[in-house]
C-alpha cells in the first residue's frame, strides 16, 4: 500500500463552503484514507509540506469537448481520427494542469479516449463520456450542409463524433440513446434547442418533440445514466426538464418561471459562459457570418443575467465553459465570469461539490472525505475570497495530486 502525507493544510469543506483548521491528508491507494487535525506521527513513503495553504478538492468542469481541436466541428469532421486523438492529448493535459481532474465530455469523446487516460497514456482528467451528440433532422448537431441529401453524410469516425447521431421519432431516438449506452456513455446529450453556431435553427427553437425527449430519459434512466440537454430558451429548457433532463446546457435565456420549473424537477444548470466571450472576441476573424454573431450577442449579454436567476431561484449552478479549439485556453477565465452572479465560494462549490452531484459521483469526486479520490490542489492565497489563483493556475495552483499521484508540485 502506497502512503502520501500532505500536511500543513487548511482544507476547503465544499459541502458546507468553508476553509477549515490546520489539517493533514492521508492518501492511500489514490484515495483519501483520513482527514485530521491531530497532529498524531503518520508513516508514509512520501510526505509534502503544504505550508498552511489552502487545499481544494480536484476541480470539474462540467462541460467541455476534449476532442474539439477545431472550432470548425465540420471541418474537423474532415480530419483523420489518428489526429484527432494526437491533439486531445493536449486539451487534456492542459486541462489537467490548470486544476481540473475529471471533466464531463458533452459530446465527442469515447471510449477509447476515456481509457487510454484512465491507463494513464494520456495525461488528463479523469472522463465522463456522452458518445454522440443526438439531435433531430436541422437540430444543433446535424452539421450537413444545406443542400446535402444524404442521411449519412459523414463516417462514424467523423469528428471523432462531435458530428450529430441524427435521430427522428421515438423509434429512431431510443435506438440512437441505446448506442451511446452500448458504447460506454456515462451520460447522454441531446440537442433540445436552437444553436449559435448552426445556420438552420432558430434560438427560440424548440427540437424534438415531446414524445421524443421523453424517450431519450426513459432510455437514459433505464440505463442508470441521465439527459444532458443544449437548451436556451424558457420553453425548450421547461420541455426538456418537464421530460425528465437532468442538467440543462447553457440556458442563457431562461427566466424566474423557468427557473423555478427546474428548481421543482431537480434540473441543474450548467452556463458556460466563457464560450461566448471567446466568441464575441474572436468570432469575427473566424469568419462567422453576421447573423450568426447576432445570435451570440443576444446570448452572451444574458448569461450572467440567467445565472443570477438560477441562484436565486435555489437552481444548483455547476462549472462549464464549451471551448473549442485554440479557446481552450480560456478555461479558467470561467472562475472570474461568474463572480457578477456567484460569491467566491458559490463559484468554488460550482466546481466541486455540485458538479460531484450533477455526476452523481458525490462521495468519491469533488469534496476532501476518506473514501473520495485523493484529486487535491494547494493554491496560494484564500479562495473563498478571490479566484486569481485560478483564473491563473500556472502560478497561483501549487500542487496537483490526482488519484494520489503528484501531477505538478511547484511548492516553494
Ligand atoms: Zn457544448
Amino acid at each position: 500500500m502506497e502512503r502520501l502525507l500532505i500536511d500543513n493544510v487548511r482544507p476547503f469543506d465544499s459541502r458546507r463552503g468553508r476553509v477549515g483548521p490546520v489539517s493533514r491528508l492521508v492518501i492511500e491507494d489514490g484515495r483519501i484514507a483520513e482527514v485530521t487535525a491531530e497532529p498524531r506521527q503518520v508513516d508514509a513513503a512520501r510526505r509534502i509540506d503544504g505550508g498552511g495553504r489552502v487545499a481544494l478538492p480536484g476541480l470539474i468542469d462540467a462541460h467541455v469537448h476534449v476532442t474539439a481541436y477545431m472550432h470548425d466541428l465540420t471541418g474537423q469532421a474532415l480530419k483523420p481520427p489518428s489526429l484527432i486523438v494526437a491533439e486531445s492529448s493536449r486539451i487534456l493535459r492542459n486541462m489537467l494542469l490548470r486544476g481540473f481532474t475529471t471533466v464531463r465530455d458533452a459530446a465527442g469523446a469515447d471510449f477509447g479516449l476515456q481509457e487510454a487516460v484512465a491507463r494513464g497514456l494520456f495525461e488528463g482528467p479523469r472522463l465522463f463520456i456522452a458518445g454522440f451528440p443526438i439531435s433531430q433532422t436541422g437540430g444543433h448537431a446535424d452539421m450537413r450542409p444545406k443542400g446535402a441529401r444524404l442521411r449519412e453524410m459523414f463516417c462514424t469516425c467523423a469528428g471523432l463524433g462531435l458530428i450529430g447521431a441524427i435521430a427522428d421519432g421515438v423509434g429512431e431516438v431510443r435506438r440512437a440513446v441505446r448506442e451511446q449506452v452500448r458504447n460506454g456513455a456515462n451520460q447522454i446529450k441531446i440537442m433540445a434547442g436552437g444553436g449559435i453556431a448552426s445556420p438552420s435553427d432558430p434560438l427560440e427553437g424548440t427540437q424534438f418533440s415531446l414524445e421524443e425527449l421523453k424517450a431519450v430519459c426513459e432510455e437514459a434512466d433505464a440505463a442508470n445514466l441521465y439527459a444532458m440537454a443544449h437548451a436556451y430558451s424558457p420553453r425548450a429548457v421547461t420541455r426538456a426538464v418537464r421530460s425528465g433532463v437532468r442538467s440543462i446546457e447553457h440556458g442563457n435565456l431562461i427566466d424566474e418561471p423557468t427557473a423555478r420549473v427546474m428548481k421543482a424537477e431537480g434540473a441543474f444548470l450548467v452556463p458556460t459562459l466563457s464560450t461566448y466571450v471567446a466568441l464575441a472576441d474572436e468570432g469575427e476573424r473566424l469568419g462567422w457570418s453576421a447573423e450568426m454573431l447576432g445570435k451570440l450577442a443576444r446570448v452572451r449579454e444574458r448569461g450572467i443575467e440567467a445565472v443570477q436567476i438560477a441562484v436565486a431561484a435555489g437552481v444548483p449552478v455547476a462549472f462549464g465553459t464549451d471551448l473549442l479549439g485554440h479557446m481552450h485556453d480560456r478555461q479558467s477565465g470561467e472562475f472570474g465570469l461568474r463572480l457578477p452572479a456567484m460569491s467566491p465560494v458559490q463559484v468554488l462549490q460550482s466546481a466541486t461539490f455540485t458538479a460531484a452531484q450533477l455526476l452523481r459521483e458525490e462521495d468519491r469526486l469533488g469534496e476532501l472525505i476518506p473514501g473520495a479520490w485523493a484529486d487535491v490542489l494547494l493554491v496560494d492565497g484564500d479562495p473563498t475570497r478571490e479566484l486569481s489563483m485560478l483564473t491563473r493556475p500556472e502560478e497561483g495552483v501549487r500542487l496537483i495530486v490526482q488519484a494520489g499521484r503528484v501531477v505538478k508540485n511547484a511548492l516553494a
